[in-house]
């Protein structure tokens, strides 16, 4: 059988250029109840019914941790073939956003749940495995809602506080079909351990796009860009290669990349097409 050659590069006018891509995948827990507290996690319910008063974040509520979220992300790692940590702490990350109601979120920093593993795609060229950084476990925020009102924006409180993986790949991945290839293996083990069901439509798996590219050969990594909470696959995989297009663009042009959060407008992307 002859395998394919890996061939995904980006040709300016002065050279070749390789893009590297890492990931933060975003992976709701299957779970009853919220990461830390009672009230359920059920998907479609009406809005702002399954709220407890931790979720909404009522002065003198004492968070307890939910003993099945923790086996979940446990079971992930092992999954992952990564190291399951026996100590792990939680912390408080402050930030201010109106679905966001404790005005913190809590999550894991310096010591995470589950740390280095890794993962093997499949690609036409043979197989290629791909990093993992970390796992860290923390609360999912409310969803603002900015369509049914022209002049309001509503909050629904009922994913406030259910359980995320935050799943952090190292910087191995090297193109869009790869980036595919990763995130179908990741819900595959996922799906397969039942802890979490990938379905991304819901909203249960989303992912950072971390880009950066540099001329082939180089062994220094270039400036990274983030794109923020990207939804789909196909999504992820546009933004690739219009940010990756962008900084050739840039460096061609003999300018800097600045490190920086972009999003994705996936009306225009569409047009472009
Ligand atoms: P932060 O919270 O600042 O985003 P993290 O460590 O959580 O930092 O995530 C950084 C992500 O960026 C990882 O997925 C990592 O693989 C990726 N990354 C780091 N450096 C680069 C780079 N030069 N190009 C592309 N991706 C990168
Ligand atoms: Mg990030």
């Amino acid at each position: 059988m002859s395998k394919e050659k890996f061939d995904y590069f980006i040709n300016g006018e002065k050279g070749k250029y390789e893009v590297v891509i890492g990931l933060e995948v975003h992976a709701q827990v299957l779970s009853n109840s919220k990461l830390f507290s009672g009230s359920s996690t059920k998907f479609g319910a009406d809005p702002n019914i399954q709220v407890s008063l931790i979720d909404s974040a009522f002065p003198g509520m004492l968070p307890v941790i939910n003993e099945e979220c923790v086996k979940q992300a446990v079971r992930t790692g092992l999954g992952l073939n990564a190291k399951i940590n026996n100590y792990s702490v939680f912390d408080r990350k402050n930030y201010f956003y109106a679905d966001l109601p404790q005005g913190y979120q809590i999550s894991q920093y310096k010591n995470p749940i589950v740390g280095e593993g890794k993962v093997l795609l499949d690609m036409p060229y043979g197989s290629k495995e791909i990093g993992i950084e970390r796992l860290h476990l923390e609360q999912d925020a409310g969803k603002s809602i900015h369509d049914m009102d022209p002049l309001s924006t509503y909050v629904d409180l009922n994913r406030s506080g259910i359980a995320l993986m935050e799943i952090v790949s190292k910087p191995d991945l090297r193109s869009p079909d790869e980036v595919n290839a990763y995130i179908k293996k990741l819900r595959t083990i996922m799906r397969y351990l039942g802890t979490c069901d990938g379905n991304m439509q819901e909203g249960s798996l989303r992912a950072d796009v971390n880009v950066s590219v540099r001329r082939e050969g180089d062994k220094k990594f270039g400036t990274r860009c983030e794109i923020k909470n990207v939804n789909s696959i196909k999504f992820m995989q546009m933004a690739i290669e219009y940010e990756a297009n962008r900084q050739v663009e840039l460096l061609e042009e003999g300018k800097q990349i600045d490190q920086e959060t972009r999003l994705f407008d996936t009306k225009k992307m569409r047009q472009d097409q």
